[in-house]
């Protein structure tokens, strides 16, 4: 067989850096950069480069399997799509459409997104969700009330034409290394780097002021920031009466508000608040970058309005270097959101209640049984699962079983259910509560487009065959479809996209496009590299200005759990580790978890770096070995939660805007063993 050079995207967060596998004699053998590439530029980070180990790993799911008792038995295909077409059917013919529940996966292409919500809604049930419940729908929810949309406003390159950079809650030094050089460069020419994180990050050694905040304060910084800005008269008038509504109940709702305040609660001080305000309103070109830092909260909705309203106040929006970018974590949530796989959105952020969108769905789909309102989120979903409305789930690419915050609460959900079928390609810990499981193909293996976080629609071809009878997650979706009596008979993922383009608005113009890809929104006239540049898609095109008040939403400490534990993100790893743990490489990097705590509070507690200890929470506890650093401040630490466990530790406490739930922050005790 001939040696080729396959096209393809990085398989893990949502910067889409672009590579190309090197296939030999049907085995992906290794990787070439792409040097043209609009965003990598031919780097990649150490997961890009470690992409192909998961590919042959022996633990991949190769067969179907059925739950026998405690153990598994390897069936085929036709046995297990009708044994998922008979759970899916009885909980539909027994309860309704909503004792039906579907979490889709970001590991996805948009195609195979957009078909299992298709599937879902062509059911009449509304229940459908994805891993996006818990990154990013706080922006989903506060910048598409305050923006009308909630993708990146810039592309990732416009940063290095930005003269200020706000970077709050993300390590984007560490966790979307890429992006780190946009900014680096925007500092070679001069623009400053404000770094906001209750962590001494590498993203915070590099910037030029760095605010230490108190978790879980940021809407007191930000508004502390607003404050100064009014008060000093910063901000731009001209940008605020034609282009926004709202400013004047911004303006009432913090008269008596101070810095003072602002100081005491997050613990950063005035002068600092004062020199972030003024760098940033006065710079000629502002941009905010985010990410689960400021989403992953109880008040993640009101951490994202808050930031609105500090851009729009100074009008850095809609030029370039001006704009706002939060970060996705997986590598399709911006495609798997924009394909309608959200409970309260039809494909393109499209209301349910709308009766246009009713009719143009009914139209496109030939179904007359599509839901009318929104269903239920993810977490939502479990709670029904507990309580028994929910009997059936069809989960996709998802552990949930480690992923969702107070995990073991999840666990027990599922545990609970009449009937649950895992699609994948490890066995998972979700997985193994399953009553079946369908092997998925991987990205290498399939064809198909996703977005990534700056609406960059990339495709990538099939390079290697999937391992033993694995599939692509369309064609399983397609034949589990057709057993439920529904139209499903695409013959490839471009038949699907070519629906997606015309149906979808925010896709119109969408073709397939290899190596650079194609941004969404197309239009004739070249490529919207900025939104926001002349209007808003809200009513009467302006943007919304909401006040937003700080309220204590973190774990208060206690004398039985003194510290406040941050989980978060490390290099090495991604999400639940299903695929970064299968990575030798990356395996090696960061080999178990560790939890780091201040020098202050380790000799205080007589622990030794690398001592064993255990860290409790009122939900559970978890193993990890100390790291002694001044990353983190005394009375917090901090905990990556790729490694399982560390999500049992949280609260299920819930954003009331978003659903979001509070994963960053627990009050606990730490330990030795
Ligand atoms: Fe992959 Fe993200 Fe690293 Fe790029 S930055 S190589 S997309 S993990």
């Amino acid at each position: 067989m001939a040696r080729s050079l396959v096209p393809t995207v990085c398989p893990y967060c949502a910067v889409g850096c672009g590579l190309t596998i090197v296939v030999d004699d049907g085995l992906a053998v290794g990787i070439e950069y792409m040097q043209d590439h609009p965003v990598s530029e031919g780097s990649l980070c150490p997961k890009g480069n470690a992409a192909l180990e998961m590919l042959y790993h022996p633990d991949r799911l190769t067969h179907p399997l059925k739950r026998t008792g405690e153990g598994w038995l390897s069936i085929g295909w036709p046995e297990a799509l009708d044994l998922v077409a008979g759970g899916l059917s009885k909980a539909l013919c027994e309860g309704g459409p909503k004792s039906l529940g579907f979490i889709a996966s970001s590991k996805c292409t948009n195609e195979e997104s957009y078909l299992i919500q298709k599937m879902a809604r062509s059911l009449g049930c509304a229940n459908i969700d994805s891993c996006a419940r818990l990154c990013h729908s706080s922006s989903v929810t506060g910048l598409g009330r305050a923006l009308g949309t909630c993708s990146t406003t810039n592309i990732l390159s416009d940063l290095a034409n930005s003269r200020c950079i706000l970077a709050i809650g993300t390590n984007f030094a560490e966790n979307h290394p890429i992006i780190a050089r946009w900014v680096f460069r925007a500092r070679e020419a001069g623009g400053k780097l404000i770094v906001a994180d209750p962590r001494r990050t590498p993203t915070a050694w590099g910037g030029d002021l760095f605010l230490q905040l108190n978790p879980g304060t940021d809407v007191a910084l930000i508004n502390g920031m607003i404050k100064v800005i009014l008060d000093e008269g910063l901000i731009n008038r001209r940008f605020i009466e034609d282009r926004t509504e709202g400013f004047s109940d911004l303006e009432s709702s913090l008269e008596g508000f101070t810095l003072s305040e602002a100081e005491r609660i997050t613990g950063v001080s005035a002068s600092d608040i004062v020199g972030a305000a003024r760098a940033y309103a006065r710079s000629p070109a502002s941009a905010i970058v985010y990410c689960m830092g400021v989403t992953q909260h109880a008040n993640g909705t009101d951490n994202v309005q808050a930031l609105a309203n500090l851009l729009l106040i100074c009008g850095q929006i809609g030029r370039s270097g001006s704009g706002i970018y939060p970060l996705r974590g997986q590598n399709n949530v911006q495609g798997t959101c924009d394909m309608g796989c959200l409970p309260d959105f039809y494909p393109g952020y499209l209301s349910p209640e709308d009766p246009r969108t009713q009719g143009a769905f009914r139209k496109a789909w030939g179904s007359d049984r599509l839901p009318k309102a929104a269903g239920l989120t993810s977490l939502e979903m479990m709670d029904a699962a507990l309580d028994g409305t929910i009997k059936a789930m069809y989960i996709i690419g998802e552990d949930a079983a480690n992923t969702h915050p107070c995990s073991k609460r999840t666990a027990r959900a599922l545990g609970k259910l009449g009937f649950l079928v895992v699609q994948d390609i490890f066995l998972t810990d979700t997985a193994r509560l399953a009553d079946v499981v369908l092997p998925a193909a991987c990205w290498a293996e399939k064809e198909g487009s996703s977005t990534s976080t700056e609406r960059r629609i990339q495709w990538y071809e099939q390079a290697v065959e999937p391992p033993g009878e694995a599939m692509a997650d369309l064609w399983i979706i397609c034949s589990l479809a057709k057993r439920l009596g529904l139209n499903f008979h695409y013959r490839s993922s471009k038949e699907v996209m070519n629906e997606i383009c015309e149906i979808v608005p925010i896709y119109r113009g969408v073709r397939p496009a290899y190596g650079k890809g194609v941004l969404w929104p197309c239009k004739k006239e070249g490529e919207i590299s900025i939104l926001h540049e002349e209007t808003f898609p809200l009513a009467r095109g302006r943007a919304i200005i909401r006040p937003v008040h700080f309220r204590r939403t973190a774990e208060e400490t206690s004398s039985r759990y003194p510290f406040l534990l941050i989980i978060g993100r490390i290099g090495a790893h991604h999400n639940a580790g299903s695929m970064t743990m299968r990575s030798a490489t990356l395996l090696g990097m960061a080999p178990h978890r560790f939890v780091e705590i201040n020098p202050k509070d380790a000799l205080s507690l007589g622990l030794d770096d690398g001592a064993d200890v255990v860290v409790t929470t009122a939900r559970g506890e978890a193993m990890a070995r100390t790291r002694s650093t001044d990353r983190v401040m005394p009375g917090t630490l901090f905990m990556p939660f790729h490694f399982p466990g560390a999500n049992y530790l949280v609260r299920g406490y819930r954003d009331e805007h978003s659903g979001m739930g509070e994963l960053k922050i627990a009050a606990c005790r730490i330990e030795r063993c």
